[in-house]
């Protein structure tokens, strides 16, 4: 048809400069006072050198960890500038939000700058950061810096306050402390960024590698003294993740690590990568129940297998020169899978996870791909754009959406790769012999070296010659394939369900107050309430309509217990009658009819003793 008639665009914005590699003239000095722990306000100046009049300022946007454009700019406000005590006007760029366009009058060389960062005041505004007894510092939240130079390009020297009598964890280096401020030595800008620091007023740190020239330390945060109780035997095995990564990778790079260890159900528990320092927050009784929380070991493992994998070798397109550059995420199956199979192998390795609780954890994961509807419509390699679809929100139905495989599942074919090099080299080599070939180089060195997919199916080749590139194509590009369930076969272990849940997973039910019937009903539920906290897609759940949200009343008529649930299901079992919910979705009530008789299944991982115990290897701790 011809162009029809209608409105023209508007002339585009002017470009901000792109970032280039010379060293920026100036300098930023930035102080954050961050004591204001009822408000959750933290106070920020800053003053900026080498300033010209067409200087444009950033807040950051892209975050290296997140690998989407997350920065906070919404809590971002306050914003004023000055220049020898004089008003400099700003205007906020219309198309890039996080920038600013300053009036710099002629002749200025310096200006100040003041803005406060509001942290969540609540959980319903965001993950909160601040709480009376932790506090969490992301540079990326409380500094702006000059657009037009590559963020390394750029120092910065930065002090903190924090409320009187805390003790703090950082991956920067402490020049002075004066009484409640700590000022940190004069690094670059992408170094502020990449090393927050964690606070509080109940808290140790434990020597993981005593001796040793490279301190790796463990920087514990609790919401409570009695939770800082760690146990000879705890730590040993944390010490001895660091000797097992260091057998893996045969190198370090950092000056020092430091674990920012939250222990709290006060602030936000995340897990968060960094080169010299990780941000890992577990169940507050990681200590104090050991056998308990043994569900989220690996996630100490898994965030330092990031300062090889992640930080110091990144795929060439996830590098950006600074925080303002739009990030590309389609090697994340290297950079979270890996890490997650490294993760959950030396957890194992270490006996943060005993040997069975590794399979344990490994036949969950085994059983939920296995079954996982969203593979009909999209490919794994796909998944790895869902950190920029969907910074972590709540969603429906994320077994359909497929949200972030690109970990787990991504872990599954390295356990694929991993079991085939052992077999075709007839247990000569595996996928450890890639790890140190690949993130083990420049010992001590911190600089990061990127890659792109070429150069990993080149190592592969170099560890064992075999048609890598498209091994990984089959399983990253297909639609509808069945789970990479390989790796299990040829380690040894074959994927079984029976009616008693594992001890793991047991454990995790009765220390998270939920019930777990995901591979039969197609449920998780909260225990406290009755109330479903996901359903699975095409699940017995599923066809009955229930959703996220739903409250179960009763059961066949009984009031809803776990056990009255898990009894009608196993009665159902001999039965042709189907089981009866009475549930609540809002202020509605109904009857849900469940036609399901294939009583409790619960996935485990049995040997199979026709295949080596390629898998019990692999887990067992190197000499
Ligand atoms: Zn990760």
């Amino acid at each position: 048809m011809a162009a029809t008639p209608g409105p023209s665009p508007a002339a585009p914005e002017a470009a901000i400069a792109f970032p280039k590699d010379i060293a920026f003239p100036g300098e930023i000095h930035v102080a954050v006072d961050a004591t204001d722990l009822d408000r959750r306000i933290v106070r920020v100046h800053e003053t900026l050198s080498g300033v010209t009049p067409g200087t444009v300022l950033l807040y950051p946007q892209w975050l290296p960890g997140t690998h989407a454009p997350e920065g906070p700019i919404d809590r971002f406000a306050g914003l004023k500038i000055t220049a020898n005590g004089k008003p400099v006007p700003w205007t906020r760029d219309p198309v890039q939000v996080f920038a600013f366009h300053l009036a710099v009058p002629g002749g200025v060389k310096s200006i100040d700058i003041d803005f406060q960062y509001l942290s969540p005041t609540s959980g319903s505004i965001g993950p909160l950061e601040m709480s009376r007894d932790i506090l969490m510092v992301e540079w990326n939240s409380v500094v702006l810096y000059p657009a037009g130079y590559f963020s390394r390009d750029i120092a910065v020297t930065a002090s903190l306050t924090l409320p009187t009598g805390w003790k703090f964890g950082t991956a920067l280096e402490t020049d002075s402390v004066n009484g409640p401020q700590a000022t940190f030595k004069r690094t670059t800008f992408n170094t502020l960024i990449d090393s927050p620091v964690y606070a509080g007023s109940h808290s140790i740190q434990v020597d993981l590698d005593p001796g040793a020239a490279v301190p790796v330390r463990l920087d514990v945060f609790a919401d409570r003294e009695a939770l800082l109780a760690i146990t000879p035997e705890e730590v040993a095995a944390h010490r001895a993740l660091v000797q097992q990564a260091y057998k893996l990778f045969g190198s370090h790079h950092y000056a020092h690590y430091d674990f920012l260890y939250s222990l709290s159900d006060k602030v936000q528990q995340q897990g968060l990568e960094h080169h010299q320092s990780s941000e890992d927050g577990s169940d507050p009784e990681s200590f104090t129940e050991w056998t308990k929380t043994a569900y989220d070991r690996d996630l100490l493992p898994h965030e330092f297998t990031h300062s090889w994998n992640g930080k110091f070798r990144r795929p060439a397109d996830l590098w950006t020169p600074n925080f303002n550059v739009p990030m590309r995420d389609s090697l994340l199956w290297v950079y979270e899978g890996q890490t997650e199979y490294w993760g959950e192998v030396l957890a194992a390795r270490s006996g943060l996870m005993t040997q069975q609780q590794a399979l344990d954890a490994l036949a969950q994961k085994a059983a939920y791909y296995a079954s996982e509807a969203g593979r009909q419509w999209r490919n794994v390699e796909d998944t790895t754009n869902d950190e920029i679809i969907n910074p972590r929100r709540p969603m429906s139905w994320p077994d359909y959406q497929r949200f972030e495989d690109y970990y787990e599942e991504g872990a599954l074919i390295w356990l694929e790769a991993d079991t085939l090099i052992r077999e075709r080299s007839h247990g000569a080599r595996s996928l450890d012999d890639f790890a140190k070939a690949f993130f083990g180089i420049n010992d001590g060195s911190i600089i990061t070296v990127t890659y792109t997919f070429a150069d990993l199916v080149q190592a592969l080749n170099r560890v064992e010659p075999y048609d890598w590139a498209d091994f990984l194509h089959q399983r990253l590009d297909g639609i509808a394939l069945p789970a990479p369930l390989e790796g299990i076969r040829r380690g040894g272990y074959q994927l079984v369900f029976t009616d008693t849940p594992s001890d793991l997973l047991k454990n995790s039910d009765e220390q998270r107050k939920r019930v777990t019937l995901s591979d039969s009903l197609g449920v998780i539920i909260d225990d406290e309430t009755g109330t479903i906290k996901s359903v699975r897609w095409s699940s017995p759940a599923f066809a009955a309509k229930l959703t996220e949200g739903t409250q179960i009343l009763a059961v066949n008529g009984t009031p809803y217990s776990k056990d009255v649930l898990k009894d009608a299901i196993t009665a159902a079992k001999k039965e042709k009658e189907p089981i009866e919910l009475i549930v609540k979705t809002g202020d509605r009530f109904r009857v849900a009819v469940l036609d399901y008789h294939d009583g409790l299944r619960y996935p485990h991982l049995v040997r199979d003793e026709a295949t080596p115990a390629r898998l019990d290897d692999i887990l067992a701790p190197r000499s």
